[in-house]
């Protein structure tokens, strides 16, 4: 299947030629393809905004190329405004981006500057309201009445309503308490399972990323390190932590118990597929001894 997103060679330096010049990004090829929910790890500082900006012509590459669809976005004749809409980028705390006098007219503002008709843009906004759990009653209301979770799902819901092909979130449940996060990541799930939408989630919380994703790129000093399906990356748990990310807890006790001989399998990541594990050991074990007492 051909990618819907693809980087080749894409690197990026920040202040090119100044004294502070840094290079953020350093020759990163990755292919994704339709369909697809990839999260996106890597410790603070290892490019992962700078990587995920790249993919609606927000910054243009130093040097290699960012193609969506195939198209490649810095080549002449292409319009970047069809980028910004094509692909849903959803920053860092962007609730600190919502300024209209209502809900309502937050989410509206994608669709509207898409130059939609009021019917469609009506339809978009119920929907997006619906996907992100805003009651219909919430819309005429000031979004700054607002919790910090619910400002959060206003702003990630003006995103769903310009109906992108390609969503991506930079770290959507950051700051959150624990229900607020779990809330903001089974929508998104929800949303990616119904329109089968390519997600793309950054996140440093591992625990996060084995839940949710299929796919994990893993970033470090720049680079993509990792780059394949969840099971495959835990089962790489021991070279995770010597690249100081943290792996799910469920896992770490499975580094310990293979340590200490047990014969477990290395791609435990969820506690579900845990529990599962140590029943089917038990139950072989069960069946060695009665085994030997035949
Ligand atoms: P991450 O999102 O993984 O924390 P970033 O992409 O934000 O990483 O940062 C990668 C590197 O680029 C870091 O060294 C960071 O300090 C630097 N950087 C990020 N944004 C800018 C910027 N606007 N100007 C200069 N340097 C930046
Ligand atoms: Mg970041």
């Amino acid at each position: 299947m051909a990618a819907i997103i693809e980087t080749r060679n894409l690197t990026h330096v920040y202040n090119q030629g100044m004294p502070d010049e840094t290079v953020a990004l350093e020759d990163v090829s990755v292919s994704i393809q339709p369909g697809e929910f990839v999260g996106v790890i890597g410790a603070t500082g290892s490019g992962k905004s700078t990587l995920i900006t790249h993919f609606n012509g927000i910054l243009k590459p130093t040097s290699g190329q960012v193609l969506v669809d195939g198209a490649d976005l810095w080549e002449k004749g292409q319009d970047i405004r069809a980028f910004r809409f094509k692909v849903g980028l959803v920053f860092q705390y962007p609730e600190y981006q919502l300024f209209e006098e209502t809900i309502y007219k937050d989410i509206a503002f994608g669709p509207k500057n898409m130059g939609l008709d009021q019917e469609e843009i009506h339809r978009r906004v119920l929907k997006a309201a619906e996907f992100v759990g805003l009651d219909e009653s919430f819309l005429q209301r000031s979004p700054f009445e607002l919790s910090g979770g619910q400002k959060r799902r206003v702003a990630i819901a003006g995103v769903l309503a310009m109906e992108p092909k390609i969503l991506v979130l930079d770290e959507p449940a950051a700051g959150l308490d624990p229900e607020g996060r779990e809330t903001i990541l089974s929508q998104i799930k929800q949303f990616h399972k119904e329109t089968g939408t390519t997600v793309l989630l950054v996140s440093h919380s591992m625990e996060d990323i084995a839940r949710y994703a299929d796919k994990v790129m893993v970033m470090s000093e720049k680079k993509l390190v990792m780059f394949d399906t969840v099971e495959r990356i835990f089962a790489r748990s021991e070279e995770l932590l010597r690249l100081g990310l943290s792996v799910p807890q469920v896992t770490k006790v499975f580094i310990k118990l293979r340590q200490m001989g047990l014969e477990l399998p290395k791609d435990v990541y969820t506690v579900p597929y845990a529990v599962q594990t140590i029943l089917k050991a038990l139950e072989q074990k069960k069946q060695g001894q009665e085994g030997k007492l035949c």
